[in-house]
């Protein structure tokens, strides 16, 4: 049989002092080592010059694929299939339409408005409705907003409801909750715990300085150091209990705070915030049915900048992940039967991004009504399927189909440039994980 090099690998530049590069399948998510000559006798087919283990493995970690495979109907199919046959049902829910900040770049008109008890008896009909069909094994809840925690309240009594209806259909129950951190006081983190929150997801727009003038109170005054405060307690109280709720902290850039991203590495290190921080990862501003996106920095300075952040976050000893993910990379409310988002107009939608955010109301982002009996209509998802896959598209003949499918739904069918960054930088991430985990390598350059 013939073999070819996969049209799915990314190859970063030779690392050791022996001329050897890393090789990512986009395809299995598997990385090998292998020497330029040796990459040299695949390139030119000379299979029978390799020892015969490195062969077994390059197939293995499919970086060589049998001539005539049909590579993309195989990207395709995967797609589809973990988005199809996920197990998990995964729902939104905005306790409050309210926040105590005003972002520069936040799309929202932020309303007064809760949840009300009849908006929360939907809720979970609906759930329950799902529920029933047994075809989930985990009722997955992100509380999203506004500022959820300004409901919690209503977050109290919607878990204990969901997680008792999730015992009853046998049912693993999980939430996470997306805040600005500004309420996150210890008295709160203490209650989210106790109400099976795994995850708080926290945004930090750099160093004090660009964070506070981006991310005001409706006083105007900053709300950095109150987010570190309440961190700083968090830490306190966590170093001696268990089950602590992980937290991800969310760096919002653009032009106009990406210099001061790294500084937020040294604050969380003299803050020993590290302790209780899983991840730092950084994002890019885009449009929230706005022109936040104008403000946005091109996808190769951003790439660099991201480069830099990780780089940093390893010299003071934090193990950031930054290998791209191979499987359910449709992972968005948009693409998944079933999913929705309610919001605390009692509206539901299938984006995170479109309650309460004026230029989406009356589009096709909500749904009009919720029969249960009725089989929800997800007419973006099909637009967005079909433009990512058709013939002429760009994603169809791109080698970061399987890693990117195309970027966020709404943004691409918006026209936005929706590619992964990791096409800017994938290569670059590559040296990065030789570096922090290949042990015995003997690099050509620091
Ligand atoms: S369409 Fe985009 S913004 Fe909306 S839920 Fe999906 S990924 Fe998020
Ligand atoms: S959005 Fe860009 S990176 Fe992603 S699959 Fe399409 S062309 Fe490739």
């Amino acid at each position: 049989m013939n073999f070819n090099l996969s049209k799915y690998v990314e190859i970063s530049e030779s690392i050791t002092k022996n001329g050897s590069c890393v090789v990512f399948s986009l395809i299995t998510g598997l990385i090998i080592l292998i020497s330029e000559k040796e990459l040299s006798y695949i390139n030119q087919k000379k299979f029978e010059l390799l020892n015969s283990e490195l062969f077994k493995k390059l197939k293995e970690f499919r970086i060589i694929i049998p001539e005539g495979d049909d590579e993309i109907s195989q990207v395709i199919f995967k797609l589809n299939h973990d988005c199809n046959s996920n197990n998990e049902l995964h729902i939104v829910i905005h306790p409050t339409a309210e926040c105590q900040l005003r972002c520069s770049y936040c799309g929202q008109s932020h309303l007064k408005q809760k949840l009300s008890e009849q908006d929360i008896y939907r809720i979970v009909e609906y759930i329950e409705s799902k529920l029933k069909e047994k075809k989930y094994t985990k009722l997955y809840i992100v509380w999203f907003g506004g500022e959820p925690i300004l409901a919690i309240e209503k977050i109290k009594k919607i878990s204990i409801i969901l997680i008792e209806l999730s015992e009853r259909y046998n049912c693993k129950y999980e939430s996470k909750i997306v805040s600005n951190g500004f309420s996150l006081t210890l008295n709160k983190y203490i209650r989210l715990s106790s109400l099976n929150v795994k995850q708080i997801e926290i945004t930090l727009d750099g160093d004090e300085k660009n964070h506070d003038s981006r991310r005001k109170t409706k006083k105007t005054s900053g709300s950095f150091q109150t987010i570190i405060k309440n961190l700083i307690s968090i830490r306190n109280y966590s170093e001696n209990n268990e089950n602590n709720i992980k937290i991800i902290l969310r760096i919002n850039v653009d032009k106009e705070n990406f210099k001061s991203v790294e500084s937020l590495i040294d604050t969380v290190i003299e803050n020993k915030l590290e302790q209780i921080i899983e991840s730092i990862y950084l994002a890019p501003i885009h449009s929230w049915g706005n022109n936040a996106h104008l403000n946005s920095l091109s996808k190769e300075k951003f790439a660099e900048i991201e480069i830099n952040f990780l780089i940093k976050q390893i010299k003071n000893g934090l193990k950031p992940t930054f290998i791209p993910k191979i499987n359910n990379i449709w992972d968005c409310i948009t693409l998944k039967a079933d999913s929705l988002v309610f919001d605390a107009n009692g509206d539901f939608s299938y984006c995170t991004e479109v309650p309460y955010t004026p230029v989406y109301q009356n589009t096709d982002w909500f749904l009009k009504s919720i029969n249960n009996n009725i089989n929800i209509e997800k007419r973006n998802k099909s637009k967005f399927i079909s433009t990512v896959l058709n013939a002429e598209s760009k994603c169809r003949s791109c080698k970061y189909l399987p890693i990117c499918g195309g970027g966020c739904p709404k943004l691409f069918l918006e026209g936005h440039d929706t590619c992964t960054i990791n096409k800017f930088n994938l290569k670059e991430k590559l040296l990065l994980y030789a570096y922090t985990s290949l042990k015995n390598l003997s690099f050509a350059k620091d």
